[in-house]
């Protein structure tokens, strides 16, 4: 009795230092303006990873290229280089206009790294990046291998039953597993993926019939992550790739910024003073948005805005920021559940490091309700002929939000941006979904509602 007291007095006085918590709790679509944003020149100075750190990534892939042709054929088209199309959707800007009732001003993009070569998702930067760097790693300390060598060689038996000496855990709710599985095995590692229970059934059968070892959890992400880990340490040739807090997933991400600008280049899109540039990122446990974010961050410094998408019943992120606890609370302590057809985003606890590493740089996060995915995605469909899973519309709704709600507005007010509206460019990070089958295709279009 008294213990309950104690309790509803603590809530009560959490309640009022973040009233937002309250909606949050009863699941309620937030658009939370992060109060601790600051200048760019200042932000930068609290964070130890540069944009050498990103370059020297870049590099790292531009070496594999050669290797990529030659395993995933698919990649020769873009010389070994796994990128997305950038590209304007004019005609679901005007019906998100119409059925919204907004008025979204400036251009819409849309990021396709559902269509990224390999992995099919964001998973394929960080993921693929930090499995590659493993095992340049290994193969350069075995003398195997010098930076100047051609990485075609890898494409071989020689280097797979080198690296079948050697394996690979990771957990995962799903895409994640996918792209560490698919890569590894290819390069001839075992590889154990420890997948959570909102992980589809289809990602664990492709895995598997790629000869992948795949671990299943009647829990959530944090346990198969926790799992996964304790697993690894037993064995000393084996290597985990830890989602909440590797340095090397997030810079694979990061080089995304850099390819980006170049796509914006080419497409004359000018972003400067005048022309800010506003980027929606659908966020799980923060590496991918992260990554993509710092990278942003760095080439465009003020000028770019950064927003994080989260579903209503998975907002660690955003409690994890507001709160200035970050990994030390999880969406469970208030009693949100964590249940989310949006799979990829089904994260309770956010990574520290990247909440910590993007403090200051990170305009905001807002969240999104599961049927609100469903409808953008079949809008989408109808409109442009993209599909996307439903973790991967959660940017969707961010230009929706940031017009709509009045937090939305008092942050352009803020940052003088309201007579720059027309000149924004707005891009929406389509974080997955062709690897999709075809049945689960079509029963997530069903279930969304005609726009
Ligand atoms: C993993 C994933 C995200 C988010 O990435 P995190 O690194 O978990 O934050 C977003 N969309 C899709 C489709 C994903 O698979």
């Amino acid at each position: 009795m008294e213990g309950n007291m104690l309790e509803n007095k603590m809530i009560a006085q959490r309640n009022k230092e973040y009233p937002l918590l309250e909606e949050l709790i009863k699941n309620e679509e937030v658009f939370w303006v992060n109060p601790k944003y600051a200048d760019f020149e200042e932000a930068i100075k609290k964070v130890d990873l540069t944009e050498e750190d990103i370059k020297e990534a870049e590099e790292r892939l531009k070496r594999f290229a050669p290797y990529l042709m030659e395993a995933f054929p698919e990649t020769k088209s873009t010389e070994g280089v796994i990128e997305s199309p950038l590209i304007k959707i004019d005609t679901m800007k005007e019906n998100i206009n119409k059925k919204y009732n907004v008025d979204i001003l400036g251009n819409l993009l849309l990021k396709c790294d559902n269509d990224l070569p390999i992995a099919g998702s964001i998973k394929a930067r960080g993921g693929i990046y930090e499995v590659l760097k493993h095992a340049e790693d290994l193969a350069i300390e075995h003398n195997m291998l010098s930076i100047k060598d051609n990485y075609a060689i890898i494409h071989s038996e020689e280097f797979k039953s080198f690296y079948a000496t050697y394996s690979i855990a990771v957990g995962s709710t799903g895409n994640l597993g996918l792209s560490i599985g698919i890569i590894s095995a290819k390069l001839g590692f075992k590889v154990t993926v420890h997948m959570s229970s909102d992980a589809k059934q289809w990602k664990k059968d492709l895995l598997r019939s790629k000869g992948v070892t795949v671990m299943e959890y009647d829990s959530d992400y944090s346990k198969a992550v926790e799992k996964g880990r304790e697993q690894s340490e037993k064995d000393p040739n084996s290597y985990f790739i830890d989602d909440e807090n590797s340095k090397n997933l997030f810079l694979g991400y990061g080089v995304a910024a850099y390819r980006v600008k170049k796509q914006l280049d080419e497409m004359k899109i000018l972003v400067d003073e005048k022309h800010p540039l506003f980027v929606y990122l659908p966020c799980g446990v923060g590496g991918g948005p992260g990554g993509v974010a710092f990278g942003l961050k760095l080439l465009y410094k003020n000028h770019v805005h950064c927003f994080f998408a989260e579903p209503t019943k998975s907002p660690c992120m955003l409690i994890g920021l507001m709160t200035e606890l970050h990994d030390k609370v999880s969406v469970q302590d208030f009693g949100i559940d964590n249940i989310t057809d949006a799979d990829g985003l089904a994260v309770g606890r956010p990574s520290g490091f990247v909440g910590k590493t993007l403090e200051e740089m990170l305009s905001g996060v807002y969240t999104v309700k599961d049927q609100e995915l469903y409808d953008l995605l079949r809008g989408l469909v109808d409109n442009e002929d993209i599909f996307l899973e439903p973790s991967a519309l959660a940017g969707m709704y961010g230009p929706i939000q940031l017009f709509k709600s009045s937090l939305g507005q008092s942050y352009m007010a803020k940052h003088d941006l309201e007579d720059k509206s027309k000149n924004t460019t707005h891009i929406v990070w389509g974080t997955g979904g062709s690897l999709v089958p075809e049945e689960v295709k079509k029963s997530y279009y069903l279930k969304g509602n005609k726009m």
